[in-house]
């Protein structure tokens, strides 16, 4: 069976087919930048494990209060080395991103201190734990205020809003690195190393805080080389690299770090406690294939954006722009372009592929959802998964791939959705 067969026999057309491999031949010296990052960067996470010394030792299961857990404790010394910080916090007790940044926020913000967000509204999860939305145990509740500095309408940083707003309660500056579901542009670890020099030139004291998630292993260097005070994520999405079945990160100076230690478990207790559950292995290989993983993800969000840059659907980044996230926005302009796209991506899904996904309300949202998703960690989105609201402009968030051949099929496969359901001809 020649290749073509083969993805025949997976339901993509030789027509859709070949449309990929002529867009993919033009991609070739994109795709070799994409691999010398991902060289470097496994280079550098080589280099942290073999400076810890990490053997099989390491990947022992702890149970109960976790005491003396060396394979713990090693692993915070190789994500510290990998994000060139003095510390980590590094758990499967931390449920999701969400939550490592409300440790991260809540361990450094005590009352009548101020929070400042110099790029606009933050992640949608976040606005309660800010209490920007009403609720129960927010930052608000326990007298932290929250304020915001707008992006300019180019989507640069306003520098002067910035400084009016840095006063003498800010004590906190959080940076979200990936646009999220917004339409702003994602920021490069250099630009926000640039905000956060601006920020301590206004307030040297003032602690600088990167929601990295969507963002890790994307460049060369981390928000953390540029004077990131603290940098955060999920293990399920970048650094997680597939493997890891949960956990989240904070990656930060001593202080910082031990803070949140003591928030997450309890004052004094810290960074001693906290079984690993038998995850280390997971924890451990997962982060040494998060380059490579991280790679592949990104040459799928390209080559997504050039396919249906090509087909005349406005893409968000643009195909040709550079990448500071794993993220590729697609406007299908309407109900039936979202569901195709996305039956597409779910019936290239190794697992659940026989699904079929529908619009469904959601707790949260005010409109209709649909979402794809054949993880092999539930709500993973390292692996490949599309998601969005069922409104104008009728966006599709495509993200991930644990490899580059599946996401390179499920872009085919939404494609061939598109053109079976007359959305799209070739
Ligand atoms: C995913 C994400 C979060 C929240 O992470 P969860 O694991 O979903 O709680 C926060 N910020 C950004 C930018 C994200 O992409």
């Amino acid at each position: 069976m020649d290749m073509e067969a083969m993805y025949q026999q997976l339901g993509v057309s030789p027509a859709v087919y070949q449309f990929g491999e002529e867009i993919l031949a033009g991609l070739q010296e994109r795709f070799a930048c994409i691999d010398q990052t991902a060289e470097y960067n496994q280079g550098k996470v080589l280099h942290a494990m073999q400076k810890n010394r990490v053997n099989a030792t390491h990947f022992a299961a702890t149970t109960g209060y976790g005491y003396n857990d060396d394979g713990r404790d090693n692993l915070e010394r190789v994500y510290a080395d990998v994000f060139h910080t003095e510390a980590a916090l590094v758990r499967p007790q931390i449920t999701c991103g969400t939550h490592a940044l409300t440790v991260a926020l809540s361990a450094n913000l005590l009352p009548g201190d101020e929070l400042l967000s110099p790029v606009g509204a933050p992640y949608d999860t976040l606005e309660e734990v800010i209490g920007i939305r009403e609720s129960k145990c927010s930052l608000k509740e326990y007298g932290v205020t929250y304020a915001q500095a707008d992006l300019k309408a180019d989507g640069s940083f306003d520098y002067d809003a910035i400084r009016a707003a840095i006063n003498q309660r800010t004590k906190l500056i959080t940076i979200q690195r990936s646009k999220g579901y917004a339409t702003r542009p994602s920021f490069s670890s250099a630009q926000i190393g640039e905000l956060i020099a601006f920020c301590k030139s206004v307030k040297p004291d003032v602690l600088c805080m990167v929601d990295n998630c969507y963002g890790e292993f994307v460049e060369r260097l981390e928000p953390s080389d540029f004077g990131a005070d603290m940098v955060v994520g999920s293990l399920i999405k970048n650094p997680g690299g597939g493997l890891a079945p949960i956990g989240g990160y904070i990656c930060g100076t001593k202080e910082c770090v031990e803070r949140c230690a003591y928030r997450l478990s309890a004052p004094g207790l810290g960074q001693e406690v906290g079984a690993n559950l038998g995850l280390m292995p997971a924890l451990y290989q997962g982060l040494f294939l998060a380059p490579t993983v991280v790679s592949g993800a990104l040459k799928g969000a390209i080559f997504a954006a050039h396919v249906y840059e090509k087909l005349g659907f406005p893409v968000v980044p643009a195909a040709a722009e550079e990448r500071h996230d794993i993220i590729q926005a697609v406007e299908l302009g309407s109900r039936e372009g979202m569901v195709a796209f996305c039956k597409g991506i779910q019936a290239a899904a190794p697992v659940d592929s026989y699904v079929t996904p529908e619009p469904w309300a959601m707790p949260g949202y005010d409109s209709d959802v649909i979402m794809a998703a054949g993880a092999f960690v539930q709500g993973s989105s390292i692996e490949l998964s599309a998601d969005g609201p069922i409104r104008p402009p009728y966006a599709v968030y495509f993200q991930g791939g644990l490899t580059w051949y599946h996401a390179k099929l499920g872009i085919l496969m939404s494609l061939q959705k598109m053109v079976e359901t007359g959305l799209v001809k070739l």
